[in-house]
């Protein structure tokens, strides 16, 4: 079962483009107006973290044998699973270099997806760590009950 983040399209206020609004006073990719969005978005980033970890947990790649797209968000969740499998089997590269991968004809949205990438970097960055610590944790309280038991 693939993780869609099932995320409707938005569309900017001016330009009526689709975009993903997923911060505050965030400028719209195509048009770079101010865009207003009811924050209903603002957990984007740290939702396509997770399904990403997801997926690489069932498939062991972060883009599913089978990945439909119908909306913005299916695309936004294409290119940052490609990219990171990409990061993945090319451990030399960098984010900026596997941008060169995707080949976007459009710079405007070459930079918006770049930004959403590193986002989605740091912040499975911050859950490995957290899982190590957890594991970590978990070590620790063993040692200290098998103590107790003996
Ligand atoms: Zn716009």
């Amino acid at each position: 079962m693939t993780y869609h983040l099932q995320t409707p399209d938005y569309l900017c206020s001016n330009c009526k483009r689709a975009f993903i609004p997923f911060k505050k006073d965030i400028r719209c990719p195509w048009c770079n107006e101010i865009e207003n969005s009811s924050g209903e978005y603002y957990g984007f980033i740290n939702e396509l973290t997770y399904s990403m970890r997801v997926h690489k947990r069932m498939y062991g790649k972060y883009r599913p044998p089978a990945w439909l797209l119908s909306s913005y968000a299916d695309y936004i969740q294409e290119y940052t699973y490609t990219t990171f499998d990409y990061l993945v089997s090319n451990p030399d590269k960098d984010i900026e270099s596997a941008m060169k991968f995707l080949n976007f004809d459009d710079e405007k949205e070459s930079c918006y997806v770049q930004k959403i990438l590193c986002l989605v970097n740091e912040k499975d960055k911050k859950l490995s760590k957290n899982g190590s610590l957890r594991s970590f944790i978990k070590k620790c309280l063993n040692i200290i009950l098998g103590r107790f038991s003996n």
